[in-house]
């Protein structure tokens, strides 16, 4: 097994522009001139978006495997970091917040959402997903994806919308406020596993993927403020290819 070793320099990128780790002259984005069929054209960088064979998302229920897997939080409440990417919202994450899995501890940097989600169950995709975006210290990625589906309104998701700048913005850090990622987990976590990339250019694979099969919940009007500040911010679910899926027994 392979894994994407990151510099010091790209963890930096990765805390300060979420899934998009440079600014490029041609932006990518989920239109059709410049969707996902098309990142692979817009940059030599974005070369495995298109020929890579260990891409993200995918259909979770090509899972051909069936396993447990040992997966614990152990997060922090900390200060309330948002900004606004343009295609998606993003909180960030002082260090002290981890996730061990596979006798590997990754260090949470921020956490995503896109609209709708971007891995699929059997076809079905939830209307908004968290992806909580972590590195070890030696730089392996690991992400820990979340699906929400319409229901109770959630207090964390609260709070980030409530500051979530309309436009495109730098991080703002409200004072006197906090966030606890533990509020954006389902009690149940019981997770689907597998090796794959960034779900945005460049596409980079070695990430290691954990994505929960329990949804939470986020009300009608939470997911419809997400939607409007981001759009369809989805990347089609890709071939599976020749990869190990573990799903949850
Ligand atoms: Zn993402």
């Amino acid at each position: 097994m392979t894994y994407l070793r990151i510099s010091g320099a790209l963890a930096a990128a990765l805390l300060a522009s979420g899934p998009a780790l440079a600014n490029h002259h041609q932006a990518f984005g989920y239109a059709a001139d410049n969707g996902a069929e098309k990142w692979g054209q817009l940059d030599e960088k974005y070369a495995l978006c298109e020929s890579g064979d260990m891409q993200s998302p995918i259909d979770l229920s090509s899972a051909n495997a069936f396993g447990n897997i040992a997966l614990s939080v152990n997060y922090q409440a900390g200060p309330l970091t948002v900004s606004n990417k343009g295609l998606t919202v993003q909180a960030d994450f002082a260090p002290g917040s981890t996730m061990t899995s596979g006798g590997l501890t990754f260090n949470l940097i921020q956490i995503h959402f896109h609209t709708p989600s971007e891995h699929a169950i059997s076809g079905k995709r939830y209307p908004l997903t968290g992806h909580f975006v972590h590195a070890t210290e030696d730089g392996k990625l690991g992400v820990l994806g979340v699906m929400f589906e319409e229901g109770a309104a959630n207090a964390e998701l609260a709070k980030i919308l409530a500051v979530a700048p309309e436009e495109k913005s730098d991080p703002v850090t409200v004072t006197g406020q906090s966030i606890d990622p533990n509020g954006l987990l389902p009690a149940d976590r019981s997770v689907y596993r597998y090796m794959g990339s960034l779900t945005t250019p460049p596409c980079s694979e070695g990430v290691n993927w954990h994505v929960l099969k329990a949804p939470i919940t986020a009300s009608e009007d939470q997911i419809e403020a997400f939607e409007e500040l981001m759009g369809d911010s989805a990347r089609p679910v890709r071939a599976l290819n020749n990869r190990l899926v573990v799903a949850p027994d």
